[in-house]
Order: C-alpha cells, then sequence, then structure tokens
C-alpha cells in the first residue's frame, strides 16, 4: 500500500550533513519526494510502500546525523503526488536567520581514518573536514553559510573536491570548508627571527621544535594556541614566565581516551564528554601514579588537570607523530583575549614562542577552548567557547528582543530571539585594551550575524564596569531601553531559567564581586523569588577588606579583617598564625588602623573572599596571581571523609528597604554570622588538629549553614550559583544535603555557575518585562 508524509524537522539541522542522511535514507528505502532546507529548519516530502515510510519515520527520529540536534519532528499523513524519484531541492528563501549557526566540532572518525590512510587522498592532511565536522562558527563571515561567505572563500575547489561538493548521496555534499592538499590550506612553519623557513615540512619542523623543547605558537581552529612539552620542567618554567602565568594551570592535549587515561581518571561521563564532538577539556582527577611523568610546573598543587583530545586534523597528526600529550594552552598574554590574527599573533606571542606553525585559513572570530568539570556526576561548564558557542539556551517562555551586555570578569554576551538566547563565545575579564575592543566586536558581530534588533539592553548595576559603560554608549542601539539588572539576581535568574523553574525558590547565589543594592560588594547572598524579582532575604555577616582590591590579591588581608571582625583588638596576639606572621609590625600597624577606622576599607558580604580569608589562616596563599586560587587551594585540601562541622549562627537583623536591578533588600534580613566557625578554627588551630580537617570542617559547615537557611525559608527549589559553586566539595555537599532534607537543588549545567553565565540571566530577568 503507498502512502506519503508531510514532515517539518526543527532544531540544529542545517549545516549538519541533514540533507545527504535523508536522501541517503530515501534511496536505500526505495521512497519518493523531496527534502529542502527553509527557517523552520528541513522540510521533506516522502512517499512509496507505507511500511517503508513508516520505517523512515523511525530512522530520522532514532538515526539522525551525528551533529543534528532535533528539537521537534511535525509529520502528517496525506495522499501521495506520484513523485517518481527522490531530489534535494534548492533551499527557501529564509526570512529572519534564524538558522542556527554552528559550532566548531572535532574531527569525525570517517575523516580521521582517511587522514591515516597512505592509499586516500587526504593522507596526512591537516584540514581534512566534511559536513559532519570541521569548523563553522570560527570561519564563518555571514550567513547564508555558503563556502563565498566563509573564510573559505579563496580557495577554489579541485574537480575532485567539486565532485564531492556537488554529489547528494557524498559526505562532502555541501561541506562549505570542504578541502584537500591540491585546492585548499596549507601549513606553514617559521622560526622566531629567521626570515627564511626551513626547508622541512612544517609539522615535522614543529614536531623537532617540540621535542627540543621549544614553545611552539599553533594557529588551531578559533585562534592561537602555545605548545610545549609537558614533561620538559625547564620548557614549562620558560612557557609560565614568558607568558607571565606563574601559577594557573595549564591544559594539556592527549592522543586519544588511552593516552589521557595515563595522567587522569576517566569514567563514562568523563569519556563521553573528551570524545564528544565538542571536545571541551575537561578537569579530572590525576591517577595515583602516572606513567607519564609531567613537570610539576603544569599544574603546581592540583589534584585535577585540564586535559582535552585533538580537535582538528592538525592536532591529531601533531598528537599522533609526538610521544606523548602536549601542553596546549590559549595564544595570549595572561588574560588577554587569543590572537586570530597573524600578523597581530607574530607581534604579540612573537616574545613568547620560540617557532610559529601557522596556515593560510584565515580565522573569522576568536573561539577559545572550552572548559567543562564534572559535578554531582553531570558535566558543568565553567568556559564555553568552542564547540559549543554560538548554539542557544532557550528560555522558558519569550522576552523582549534583548541584547546581554554581561559582567566585567569571564565576560560573554548574549541575545534573544524569540524564546532562544545566542550566547557568545568567552570573552574574558575586560580589563585590557583588547578584551574591550573583543567585547564590542562581538556585540556588533553578534547583531550583524542574526540582522538583530533588540529593543532592551540588559547591563550590570556596577556603574564602573566595562560591559555596563558599553550599554550607555549613545551610538549602540540607540532607540533601545537599557535595564540594569543586579549582579546576583542575574545569576539566580540564569539558574532557574535554564532550569524552566517558575519559582519562587530560593536561591544561594555565592562569589567573590557584585555591586550591590546598596552600593557595597556583595557576594554571599540569598534571593528569594523568581527569574523576573527578588528579595535579599539573608547574606553572610559583612566584613571590611583592608586596601580594597589589594585584599583580594592579598588574602591575607582578608584573614586579619576576620580576626579583627572575631577577635577585635585581640587579634594581633596571634602573632604566630600565617597571615599575621605575613606583615611586618608596620604594615600590621597600619592594616589596623584601616580596620578600626574603616579607611580605604570597603564593605562586602563575599563569600569568595571568606574562602580566602580562611584559606590564609591555613597558610595556604598569602597573596594569589589569578581570582580564586587560594580558595581553589582550601577546596582540595579538605578532607572528604572528615563529617565534624564548623558552626555558623543565623541572626535576625534589620536593614535599610532599598531596591534596584530587580532585587528589593528586606527590612528584617537573616545574617549568617560566621565568627562562630572562625572561633571553632583558631581553637582547632591551637589544638594542631591538620588543615585537611580543618578546611573539610569550614566547608561542612557552610554547606549545613546552608541547609539551614532553606529550611528557615521553607520553600522546595533552591538555585545554587555564582563561582564559589565551581567548588566541588561545596556543590556536592550542599546538593547532597538538601536532597537528604526533600529540597530541589538546581545547579547551572549548559551555561558557566560563574560570571560566564550573566548574560543569560540578564535576558531571563527581562522576562516579565514588555519593551
Ligand atoms: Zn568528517
Ligand atoms: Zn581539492
Amino acid at each position: 500500500m503507498s502512502a506519503a508524509l508531510h514532515i517539518l524537522v526543527r532544531g540544529a539541522v542545517q549545516g549538519v550533513g541533514f540533507r545527504p542522511f535523508v536522501y541517503r535514507l530515501a534511496q536505500t528505502l526505495g521512497l519518493s519526494g523531496w527534502v529542502l532546507n527553509d527557517s523552520d529548519g528541513v522540510t521533506i516530502e516522502i512517499e512509496g510502500d507505507a511500511d517503508q515510510v513508516q520505517h523512515f519515520l523511525h530512522q530520522l527520529q532514532h538515526t539522525p546525523p551525528p551533529r543534528a540536534q532535533i528539537d521537534q519532528i511535525e509529520a502528517t499523513w496525506h495522499p501521495p503526488h506520484g513523485y517518481t524519484t527522490f531530489q534535494i531541492r534548492p533551499s527557501l528563501p529564509r526570512g529572519m536567520p534564524t538558522t542556527l549557526i554552528p559550532p566548531d566540532t572535532a574531527t569525525c572518525p570517517d575523516c580521521l581514518a582517511e587522514m591515516l590512510d597512505p592509499h586516500n587522498r587526504r593522507f596526512g592532511y591537516a584540514f581534512t573536514n566534511c559536513t559532519n565536522c570541521g569548523p563553522r562558527f570560527s570561519i564563518i563571515a555571514a550567513l547564508p553559510y555558503d563556502r563565498p561567505n566563509t573564510t573559505m572563500r579563496a580557495f577554489v575547489l579541485c574537480p575532485a573536491c567539486g565532485a564531492e561538493y556537488g554529489d547528494p548521496v557524498d559526505r562532502r555534499f555541501h561541506a562549505q570548508p570542504n578541502a584537500c592538499p591540491v585546492c585548499g590550506p596549507r601549513l606553514a612553519f617559521d622560526v622566531v627571527g629567521e626570515a627564511q623557513s626551513p626547508t622541512t615540512p612544517p609539522l615535522n619542523a614543529a614536531l623537532t621544535a617540540l621535542r627540543q623543547g621549544q614553545i611552539v605558537a599553533l594557529k588551531g581552529i578559533g585562534g592561537y594556541q602555545l605548545l610545549v612539552d609537558p614533561r620538559n620542567a625547564e620548557a614549562v618554567a620558560r612557557l609560565r614566565l614568558r607568558k607571565h602565568r606563574p601559577a594557573k594551570p595549564l591544559a594539556l592535549m592527549a592522543r586519544d581516551l588511552e593516552q589521557a587515561a595515563a595522567l587522569v581518571q576517566i569514567d563514562q561521563v568523563a569519556a563521553e564528554l573528551l570524545t564528544s564532538v565538542a571536545a571541551p577539556i575537561v578537569l579530572l582527577p590525576r591517577i595515583p601514579h602516572p606513567s607519564i611523568a609531567l613537570a610539576d610546573l603544569v599544574a603546581p598543587g592540583h589534584p585535577y588537570l585540564g586535559v582535552m583530545l585533538p580537535c582538528s586534523p592538525l592536532h591529531h597528526l601533531l598528537l599522533r607523530s609526538f610521544d606523548g600529550p602536549l601542553v596546549a594552552t590559549s595564544g595570549n598574554l595572561s588574560d588577554e583575549p587569543i590572537c586570530i590574527d597573524d600578523t597581530e599573533a607574530h607581534q604579540r606571542l612573537g616574545q613568547i614562542a620560540d617557532a610559529f606553525l601557522s596556515h593560510n585559513r584565515p580565522i573569522e572570530r576568536h573561539v577559545d577552548d572550552s572548559v567543562v568539570q564534572v559535578v554531582a556526576g553531570i558535566p558543568r561548564m565553567l568556559r564555553r567557547a568552542r564547540g559549543y558557542a554560538p548554539l542557544p539556551v532557550p528560555l522558558p517562555a519569550t522576552p523582549p528582543s534583548t541584547l546581554a551586555l554581561g559582567g566585567q570578569l569571564k565576560n560573554s554576551i548574549a541575545l534573544s530571539i524569540g524564546p532562544q538566547v545566542f550566547i557568545s563565545q568567552h570573552i574574558g575579564d575586560l580589563h585590557t585594551l583588547e578584551a574591550r575592543s573583543a567585547f564590542e566586536r562581538v556585540i556588533h558581530d553578534f547583531l550583524r550575524l542574526y540582522a538583530a534588533q533588540p529593543s532592551l539592553i540588559a547591563h550590570d548595576l556596577h556603574p564602573d564596569y566595562a560591559s555596563s559603560q558599553m550599554a550607555h554608549t549613545s551610538t549602540l542601539l540607540p532607540d533601545a531601553r537599557r535595564v540594569a539588572v543586579q549582579h546576583h539576581h542575574a545569576h539566580f535568574a540564569a539558574c532557574l531559567a535554564e532550569h524552566a523553574a517558575p519559582g519562587p525558590a530560593l536561591g544561594v547565589i555565592w562569589d567573590g564581586t557584585g555591586y550591590g543594592v546598596d552600593a557595597t560588594i556583595w557576594g554571599g547572598e540569598f534571593l528569594f523569588g523568581d527569574v523576573a524579582a527578588s528579595q535579599r532575604v539573608a547574606y553572610l555577616r559583612p566584613f571590611t577588606l583592608p586596601g580594597g582590591e589589594a585584599a583580594v590579591r592579598e588574602p591575607a588581608r582578608v584573614a586579619l579583617a576576620l580576626l579583627w571582625e572575631t577577635l577585635g583588638p585581640a587579634c594581633l596576639e596571634q602573632e604566630d598564625l600565617a597571615p599575621l606572621a605575613h606583615f611586618n609590625p608596620t604594615q600590621r600597624s597600619l592594616l589596623l588602623r584601616m580596620l578600626q577606622h574603616g579607611l580605604n576599607s570597603p564593605h562586602t558580604s563575599s563569600a569568595g573572599r571568606l574562602f580566602d580569608g580562611v584559606a590564609a589562616l591555613l597558610g595556604l596563599h598569602l597573596q594569589v596571581s589569578f581570582e580564586g586560587q587560594a580558595a581553589i587551594a582550601l577546596e582540595h585540601l579538605a578532607d572528604p571523609h572528615e563529617s565534624l562541622a564548623y558552626p555558623f549562627a543565623l541572626e535576625a537583623t534589620t536593614a535599610p528597604a532599598q531596591s534596584a536591578g530587580g532585587v528589593t533588600c528586606v527590612p528584617n534580613p537573616i545574617i549568617l554570622d560566621w565568627r562562630p566557625a572562625i572561633s571553632a578554627l583558631l581553637a582547632d588551630l591551637r589544638r594542631g588538629v591538620a588543615p585537611q580537617q580543618i578546611a573539610a570542617r569550614f566547608h561542612n559547615g557552610l554547606i549545613s549553614a546552608i541547609c539551614a537557611l532553606a529550611r528557615h525559608i521553607g520553600v522546595a527549589t533552591i538555585a545554587l550559583s555564582g563561582g564559589c559553586f565551581q567548588n566541588r566539595h561545596l556543590a556536592e555537599g550542599v546538593i547532597r544535603q538538601l536532597q537528604a532534607a526533600h529540597h530541589h537543588p538546581l545547579l547551572p549545567r549548559h551555561l558557566p555557575v560563574n560570571d560566564g553565565g550573566l548574560c543569560y540571566g540578564q535576558v531571563a530577568a527581562m522576562l516579565s518585562t514588555t519593551n
């Protein structure tokens, strides 16, 4: 019996080999009809034997191409039209370009097999790709996604590649970056300070340089990376010195899962992440006695390593010939954005790298390597870029079209179109001129790519953030209304929206710094409400930061402030404590005067600073070279088997009623007082309790305090967000205890729990706003 179906497939189904897949499936099943791309996704007319049509629908649902992301399939039966063939029809002109721009994806197994086959015409070719894999976001200059709109426009397809491109049953049908050694991009190698390139093939020259302990700048997918042999201590030290990165761990690239397993513990979740098409850096626990001896300086004192697998053919070729893993860190100086332009890279990285392995395929925009960690058994984004950006994250409803500019640190921006929020790649800290111009580039890039005219600009409440200042430049969308969103409310709204949780909920929003409604620095906040608005119902007992920003760089100052609040002037008697011993008598009395009179000592309720201060009390990091360094050390120190917890007190207080950026301060908030915990910690120090136990008791105390507050507020849904919840010990402990008490804890997954997720929360906060 003959039957016909009209099928509409929605989701990320363009630029992922969907039409060739449909074509081949129809051919195999002897069905006729057509398939085409339109602004809704992919539309299919399929007809023939009823059983085969049914089978077609089943295959479509259950075995789509690996990179396709189907959101919805609508299928309607109707009488057959009498088609005799199956055709791929030309795309229908689009209305608004809601079509998803695909992210860059790692080399597929078919392409890898071809590159490694000596009889294949792509043997050893570093730019092999197909519709299932390869660069996308990093090469797309404009929509629609056609070769002339990519950085492949200068490369003319050779007859063999052209034939693949035009053949509906070929894996490379309409593969826009299709290339081969005859017609595609080529590698180049040059040594810094030498005008002439060596005559050896570029890949071999780079391998030799790496084996000799040199630093090689590699032009990767979304920017330059710096490579070095992680077993060569002297070489790693040289990289750190030249890159001005004394301590922050360096990421590693391993040849395959087997080599990665020689460094870190890989369970099922981790293996799936590492081998996923996004191929992110995954933070994983080191194995106790690794067969590969890494230099200590790769990740000094860290029980975790950031590891990724090759994400491009070039990386595969390098790792397959290099006998061991490689450090693969971003090609930048300290916290600047990664280099994408060849000339700029030679200027900025020429002081760091000994040699360059580059090529002539331009990079359209910077896309860093993504970083993911597994918390409570679920992958959680820490830095969202290559492999994920610019895929949208949906909202539970449709806000007015909004451009959200994010925060100051770990910045990213967001643009809403309908209920979808397109999130930019990680941009970084907006402290440098380079970062701020990258930030501006991304804003204009997004508005242009998606042809968007948002009616709202959402930004942080902090008047001094570069992103807030950008919101108020008159040339940016002059007709759009500007709306400020309080920092911690944005974190709260992001967590709720990602989980489509309607609220009311309690948000436990803990981080380092965010501008509060009362113009002080917040960071240990308990917010009650929903995505649109919340009340500050409780917060950590505020303390002062002697020297302000200086205290962020020097946790010993924070420790001194905690001691001052707990003991008063008697704190000076604790001379043998590391933070006191750290300062000479003159410095000590100066700091004490600052604390006494509140001179240059801003108030804060920051949980991040509390962690810093406690770490310093244990002598972990009296000074830090990157944000979170002391707190991370405290987390890693904590003994997971310790069950005792330090006491925290909940106390009622009064506060002036004020509101801004979606947050209202209630007149009778609760103070979470940490002083009893500090007293208990000091007593433990005096008794000689092991620092591992002290660190754990502090964590356990905070976990119990959060649960006590949740019980007091008496609401089921608890949203956990803010940079402090990157801390696994804290996050997993809170989730466990809240679940045991029948609460419903939520922790962000697809967006960073840190400030990288703020932009999405700023859009979510607009859900109840009208234009
Ligand atoms: Zn492929
Ligand atoms: Zn070719």
